[in-house]
């Protein structure tokens, strides 16, 4: 079986579509969501000018909501791999991606068998998704983060990532949100760049320049190796020009 990331072309563990990196990303961005909802409702408060002088005394009209913010926010119908050309999710609001993604993940997980108390082979009913904590968008990411697992092993993996990273991507620029992004002392192993990143959503630490990453051990390690001889470099380097000036 291929084990190449549908994703990032990254080596995979035989049986999955995504690598480890990007099913983290996808549950930081799934995580992410209830509180970009939440900024996304602010933006739809309409904000109301002070009364004019001398006016009627109303205040002026509201001022437009954000309708970019409408558009993720409003009802809607998530239609996930039906659509032919794959370019359809552009408006589908939030709720409707998440709840239709849902419900095609437990309906994937059809038919299903299980192995009961008395060791008989029993088949359990029509899975349906039903979020725990209510059919808002925080129930519905935190139903599909732990489905995630789940769906990493299925060949829809990277059509979910790309939708998911569609609709972070529109959040973001609407509420001017970035995962924080934390540059790491040490110089890439690879590339000797001293472009390596530590960023909220990702597992690994990366190197801006070429790409390549460390989990944050390797990345220990190789701090641990190379900046003890980078220091004492830097301190010759100062003495070198203490002494010549
Ligand atoms: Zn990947
Ligand atoms: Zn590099």
């Amino acid at each position: 079986m291929d084990t190449t990331c549908d994703i990032c072309r990254h080596t995979t563990a035989t049986g999955r579509y995504l690598c480890d990196a990007c099913e983290y990303r996808a549950g930081a961005w799934l995580a992410g969501l209830p509180a970009q909802a939440v900024l996304l409702g602010h933006l739809l408060a309409p904000v109301v000018g002070p009364a004019r002088r001398g006016g009627s005394g109303r205040a002026h009209s509201p001022l437009p909501v954000d309708l970019r913010a409408l558009d993720l926010l409003g009802a809607g119908h998530a239609v996930p791999l039906e659509d032919p050309h794959g370019d359809q999710t552009g408006g589908v609001p939030v709720a409707a991606l998440l709840t239709g993604w849902a419900h095609y993940i437990a309906h994937d997980l059809l038919p299903d068998v299980f192995i009961d108390e008395q060791g008989v082979l029993r088949r359990v009913g029509a899975a349906s998704a039903c979020p725990r904590t209510g059919a808002s968008i925080a129930g519905w990411a935190t139903w599909l983060v732990r489905y995630l697992p789940h769906a990493v092993t299925r060949p829809y993996a990277a059509e979910l990532y790309e939708q998911l990273h569609d609709v972070v991507d529109r959040i973001e620029r609407i509420t001017h949100t970035r995962p924080g992004r934390r540059h790491r002392q040490a110089p890439c192993p690879d590339c000797t760049a001293f472009a390596l990143v530590e960023q909220e959503t990702e597992l690994h630490i990366n190197c801006d320049a070429c790409g390549h990453r460390l989990t944050p051990d390797e990345y220990t390690a190789h701090r641990d190796q190379v900046m003890p001889a980078l220091a004492r470099t830097a301190l010759l380097m100062l003495a070198r020009r203490e002494t010549a000036a």
